[in-house]
């Protein structure tokens, strides 16, 4: 089935960065004025400029549709968020505001285990209610695929709860789902006397479980100072790893602990956050696979300094951008805005925010040879935003400029009629 869109205002590819991700510095971007785009299967057959265009595609296809007007981008993906939880934790950020820390309130009992505790309790299908709801937040704001992390169970059955949500949500929303088992999140509180049980325990029972379920693509570990040491990531991943799933790391996000370099040790797909990478971090990653994925919603959000992002991309490590999505620290659904901050905070152009969105950011999910740029065969998901060019999406600031957003050619989401035509 064919799906032709032409005079598209501006097209933005990605094109000219070919298969792998995009290393150093981007100034700006290739567009295309005046472009088109033709879906076969769901899959983009051609993309490129109205001079090169043949009306013969219009012939017996399912839709011809014009775009004037409007930018036309690969859909946003989103690769590190914590999307299926129960409970909000607003208090936590006023405490926050007058001045408690993040490790101050984990200490207390708050942060993370709170938001354990309310999702151990919650169930199955209300975790997939609340997961529904926030991904048709994200599909409104031109995201079409989402990663998933579980870690809010920290038991054998919430995680595989959290987990199968992920599942359930992939098949029933446009929004793609890739799944990540996060089960060394925290040590819950029944292995506080023994963490060294705990790693035993997810590698002895839960990631067979999940592996056996078909649960996760990825199996992710929170590896800084109070959490999991390098040794205990090292060999949950590697397991992990044996049981087919790619590593993904939380890396020195509250101390420069060496999780950059047992991310480019592991040959992980992402080492995220990055926050405190210490300069031998930076070179190993220089030299390995792992795209680095950045937080700046995170970093705003707890008032501390953003991850050294210039110097990532100046040693030509691919960086993403993600939302971080949690209910503690960075409630923040709209990864359009972490293009805002990816710019504003990490000094990005929106070139490469852009990309960071997109392209690096498939990549950062293993998803690089299907989504991230309109290549021809690659999926056709794609948002129409009503901006006349790319640098608009992180200028303006907390706008709503998605017209509609396709996926695999098909038009998932439109802009609601105007408040205006509702005047009576
Ligand atoms: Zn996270």
């Amino acid at each position: 089935m064919r799906r032709v869109f032409k005079h598209i205002g501006r097209l933005v590819t990605l094109g000219e960065f070919g298969e792998g991700p995009a290393r150093g510095p981007i100034p700006q971007l290739v567009t295309v004025a005046d472009g088109f785009l033709v879906a076969e299967d769901g899959r983009i057959r051609r993309a490129g400029s109205m001079r090169d265009y043949e009306p013969g595609w219009e012939e017996g296809a399912a839709e011809v549709r014009s775009l004037p007007g409007l930018l036309v981008t690969p859909g946003l993906i989103d690769p590190h968020t914590h999307t299926v939880f129960a409970g909000w934790r607003a208090d936590e950020f006023a405490r926050r505001l007058q001045g408690v820390s993040y490790q101050e309130i984990m200490a207390s009992g708050g942060g993370i285990l709170r938001t354990v505790a309310a999702t151990r309790a919650a169930s199955e299908e209300e975790l997939f209610e609340l997961g529904m709801n926030r991904l048709d937040q994200m599909l409104r704001r031109g995201v079409t695929t989402v990663e998933i992390k579980s870690g809010y169970g920290l038991d054998l059955d919430t995680e595989l709860r959290q987990l199968r949500v992920n599942r359930r949500l992939d098949r029933s929303h446009p929004v793609d789902v890739v799944s990540t088992y996060m089960g060394a999140h925290l040590v819950p509180p029944e292995y506080r006397a023994s963490p060294e049980a705990y790693v035993d325990f997810v590698v002895g029972e839960v990631l067979p479980a999940v592996r056996a379920g078909g649960l996760a693509e990825f199996c992710d570990v929170f590896c800084d100072a109070g959490a999991f040491d390098l040794d205990q990531a090292r060999r949950i991943l590697r397991r992990a790893a044996e049981l087919g799933m790619g590593a993904k790391l939380h890396a020195d996000e509250l101390e420069g602990s060496g999780g950059a370099e047992l991310a480019a040790e592991l040959g992980a797909i992402s080492g995220d956050h990055l926050l405190r990478v210490s300069e031998a971090g930076v070179e190993a990653l220089a030299a390995g696979v792992t795209v680095a994925v950045l937080l700046p919603g995170t970093s705003f959000f707890l008032r501390v300094a953003p991850a050294p992002a210039r110097r990532l991309i100046d040693r030509a490590i691919p960086v993403a951008l993600a939302t971080d999505f949690n209910p503690g620290s960075c409630p923040l659904i709209d990864l359009r805005m972490a293009m805002t901050l990816g710019c504003v905070s990490l000094n990005l152009t929106p070139a490469e925010a852009l990309v960071a969105v997109t392209l690096n950011a498939a990549h950062a999910v293993g998803q690089g040879a299907a989504i991230g740029s309109l290549r021809e065969g690659k999926y056709a998901d794609f948002v129409a935003w009503s901006c006349p060019d790319y640098t608009h999406l992180p200028y303006f600031l907390g706008s709503d400029l998605v017209e509609a957003v396709y996926k695999r050619g098909q038009a998932v989401f439109r802009r609601p009629q105007p408040c205006s035509s509702l005047r009576t």
